[in-house]
């Protein structure tokens, strides 16, 4: 295998063929916006990324912005009390052992696309449908499709046993602003829940004029916080920020008195459900293309894992081709690809998913212990960046009582 087309010029999609591009592989990106369209378009995402996926970059000589990039060194969570919801009922600071950081995907997917091509990469400008998917994979030894939630990863059927959801958890939006006060101690990201309404994270990030940071709600359907149907300009998103500050989370709301958009285009809202696909899609001629990252496997981005997933199936993919070396790619071995980038997804989906039912009360319990117990906190917060450990404690709830217990020597900890 020596030529590769990738459909979808995002985190995986660029990644992989910058990665690709360094083994001496003939990579073609398709990407359906020019990298000016993306660098003047709207925000895709607040993309969060924890420390195993920033390594995958600086490995990949791909991490331009680090040094102006802020540094995301604590992480908290509040939940407010269901007696005195304007209170936090448990709340938590913990240091991350590596920063995590947050660079607008205007500012890095332009600059990679150009790096592509300097790399000797081709870069394809075509909204690609099924007669070019045809084209491709008539003409390369593999076609990958990594076209995040656009229309085409449609053709990849929805996985039934492996979805647990069939419609949107959240409402989602996002506001970047300039003029929040950093959180002190430990500057960086604050979750907030409130329970059977929704979730507000807020952390810092780079974005096309410099710093900012990412306001970002989840609305659960139906509910108070699910309200952007009737935002139209980007003042009035700015407005419904402030509004859901101060009605939902005052505790926030102090540090964003002063909160201004970074730009027109820093607005985002809308709502997917969480879905997993099967992996292969067969086209008219019966040939056979790849799905890779969210066109896959798409979480909902309550817990931040979107991006950092997409740069370890990227990783993943890679080791699968490089092993690969001259054959030719088989079903079975596309299959195999998938199967391994699952093993770990999986636990990223599930835990994902608990994350956006009400928690069960041996998470409530390790929640109220993280409050009280440093080391509780310190492993919850670090989790993020690689959840299978979250996974085991939010499901098996007696592997959970006993970590907390062997932390506060008691199987009680009231909040
Ligand atoms: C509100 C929100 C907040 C988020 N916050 C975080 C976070 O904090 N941390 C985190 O890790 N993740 C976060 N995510 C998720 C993260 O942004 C995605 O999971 C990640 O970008 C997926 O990467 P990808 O390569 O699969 O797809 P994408 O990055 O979406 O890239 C897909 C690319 O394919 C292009 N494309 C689509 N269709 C075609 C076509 N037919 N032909 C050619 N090109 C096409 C698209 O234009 C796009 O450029 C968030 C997502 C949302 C919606």
């Amino acid at each position: 295998m020596k030529s590769i087309a990738i459909v979808g010029a995002g985190q995986s999609g660029l990644q992989l063929g910058l990665a690709l591009l360094q083994h001496g592989y003939e990579v073609t990106l398709i990407s359906n916006r020019t990298a000016d369209q993306i660098r003047a378009g709207k925000v895709m995402s607040s993309q969060c990324m924890f420390d195993t996926a920033l390594q995958i970059e600086r490995d990949l000589g791909l991490n331009g912005w680090e040094a102006d990039t802020p540094q995301i060194e604590g992480f908290g969570i509040a939940i407010a009390d269901p007696d005195a919801p304007r209170r936090k009922q448990i709340h938590f600071v913990a240091p991350l052992d590596r920063y995590a950081q947050s660079v607008d995907q205007r500012v890095k997917m332009p600059a990679w696309m150009d790096e592509f091509e300097r790399r000797g990469g081709r870069l394809v400008i075509c909204d690609a449908g099924i007669e070019d998917l045809e084209a491709y994979a008539a003409a390369y030894d593999l076609v990958i499709v990594a076209a995040g939630k656009g229309e085409i990863v449609k053709l990849f059927e929805r996985d039934a046993e492996r979805s647990q959801f069939d419609r949107p958890q959240r409402a989602l939006a996002l506001t970047y602003v300039r003029g929040v006060v950093p959180r002190s101690p430990l500057p960086g990201i604050s979750f907030n829940a409130r329970p059977g309404l929704g979730e507000l994270v807020i952390f810092p990030a780079l974005t096309v004029s410099g710093q900012c940071e990412i306001v970002s709600f989840f609305g659960i359907p139906g509910g108070p916080m699910d309200c952007w149907s009737d935002v139209v300009t980007p003042d009035q998103h700015l407005e419904k920020t402030r509004w859901l500050l101060d009605t939902f989370f005052p505790w926030e709301a102090d540090r964003c008195r002063n909160i201004e958009l970074t730009d027109p285009n820093g607005i985002l809202s809308g709502r997917f459900a969480p879905t997993v696909r099967k992996p292969l899609a067969r086209l008219p001629s019966g040939r056979v293309v790849l799905g890779m990252a969210d066109a896959v496997v798409v979480n909902d981005p309550i817990t931040g894992q979107g991006s950092n997933n997409a740069a370890k199936c990227a990783t993943s993919y890679l080791k699968s081709i490089l092993e690969l070396g001259e054959r030719a790619p088989t079903q079975e071995w596309m299959t195999q690809t998938f199967e391994r980038f699952w093993a770990y997804a999986h636990d990223v989906s599930a835990w994902t998913n608990a994350m956006l039912l009400p928690p069960e009360s041996h998470v409530l319990n390790l929640l109220g212990a993280a409050g009280k117990v440093p080391d509780i906190a310190r492993t919850i917060v670090n989790g993020f960046d690689d959840p299978r450990k979250l996974y085991r404690l939010w499901m098996d709830p007696l592997a959970c009582e006993r970590y907390v217990g062997s932390h506060t020597g008691s199987l009680e900890v009231t909040a």
